[in-house]
């Protein structure tokens, strides 16, 4: 089962400091494909540099050492792995960081470890991969849907890959990054494909400009505007409200039940202070933003440096410039006095677009908690994309 933060306490935000941290691991960046929207180079998608799990040993006594000076309420780590594709590393490496991270964050000091996958799916092989999941993350994994954008063998494979999975009893959650082919394909045709398929819930992000699709009109050719994407996160809760009355179990939309549940937080629980994403290399980054908003990983230092603690990552100079952005909502005037401040989808702080509705999906975001409030259907957990 997913740990879902409607468990914890509403006054307490989930950071780092308090005990909760989403642990995004890259072991590898290392990748086949070729996503329009991935924000790594070809030539980091073709690199196999892998962390070692020694050295990941290292980063995780690294975290220990600064929970246990801190003492924080709780120790909860979601292990996210990203990559790359994170099952290029193999199976076999795979358990070792497992049973290493349950060696260094054991359950009689109070932790909580859950493991999640992001897979493309192409290309595993499930008898070897299914039970390992079943083992390993609870029987979930998470994978990415694009609709067309990728090809439609691409699609047809990806489909098979996904029937598969599930016949073999694992819950399979999908990421899209909402682009042009998606919306070509309609909202009631999208949920429909992925409700048919059996998937369990379904993140939805907007298609962000970096340094890869800027060149070759990449961007342009895919990604829509934040108002073509409000509109089309707003027509897919109807629709998935419309299913819910037919008596149709559609997979649940994570940004809206994220959406409503932030809405009854601190202000502090949407301001990625629970979130680091660890680099081969050892670097701890963040996805941040320069020539407004383009994306580049900023890094906070190397936890593999002898002499650098967590602790030091964690007040850091450019954390603590970046945790000022996110506070400030990168000073955007229209987000100042903004009443969906806590429940927006601004996930990295970053500047609006001048001609466009706001990176937070201000529209979408109010349309959720209205729904909500007079059908809550929304209610209850929200499992972290
Ligand atoms: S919803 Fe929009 S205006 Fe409001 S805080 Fe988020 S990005 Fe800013």
């Amino acid at each position: 089962m997913s740990i879902t933060a409607s468990q914890y306490d509403l006054d307490v935000p989930d950071t780092i400091e308090n005990g909760y941290f989403v642990f995004t691991i890259m072991p590898t960046l290392q990748c086949p494909y070729n996503c329009k929207h991935c924000y790594l180079s070809l030539e980091q998608r073709r690199d196999p540099t892998t962390m070692t799990i020694d050295q990941m040993r290292v980063v995780c006594r690294k975290v220990d050492a600064y929970w246990d000076q801190v003492q924080p309420p709780s120790r909860v780590v979601l292990v996210y792995n990203y990559g790359g594709e994170p099952t290029s590393t193999g199976p076999e490496y795979f358990e070792a960081y497992v049973n290493m991270m349950a060696e260094e964050f054991p359950a009689a000091k109070g932790y909580e470890v859950k493991h999640i996958m992001l897979t493309s799916l192409l290309g595993v092989d499930l008898d070897v991969w299914a039970p390992l999941w079943h083992k390993h993350t609870g029987g979930y994994i998470q994978t990415s849907y694009d609709g067309s954008m990728r090809s439609s063998s691409y699609v047809r494979k990806w489909e098979a890959k996904v029937r598969d999975a599930i016949s073999r009893g694992l819950r399979v959650a999908t990421i899209s990054v909402v682009n042009a082919d998606l919306l070509e394909q309609g909202v009631a045709n999208t949920l429909n494909i992925l409700a048919d398929l059996g998937i369990c819930e379904t993140g939805w992000l907007p298609f962000m400009l970096n340094e890869q699709n800027s060149v070759a009109g990449k961007y342009d050719r895919y990604a829509p505007t934040m108002q073509a994407f409000n509109d089309y996160m707003i027509e897919m809760l109807d629709h998935w409200y419309s299913l819910k009355y037919r008596g149709i179990q559609p997979p649940s939309i994570g940004e809206a039940h994220f959406a409503v549940d932030r809405a009854r937080r601190t202000p502090m629980s949407n301001m990625c202070g629970q979130t680091l994403f660890l680099m081969p290399n050892g670097d701890f980054v963040l996805p941040n933003y320069k020539d407004g908003y383009k994306e580049y990983m900023h890094s906070f230092g190397n936890i593999l440096e002898p002499d650098t603690t967590f602790h030091d990552i964690l007040v850091s100079r450019e954390r603590r410039l970046y945790m000022r952005r996110q506070v400030t909502r990168n000073k955007n005037p229209e987000c100042q006095g903004c009443e969906y401040k806590n429940a927006c989808l601004l996930e990295f702080a970053k500047p609006n677009k001048t001609s466009d509705e706001c990176f937070g999906a201000k529209r979408f975001v109010a349309h959720a908690i209205h729904r909500n409030s007079l059908d809550p259907l929304l209610d209850g957990p929200v499992t972290l994309f």
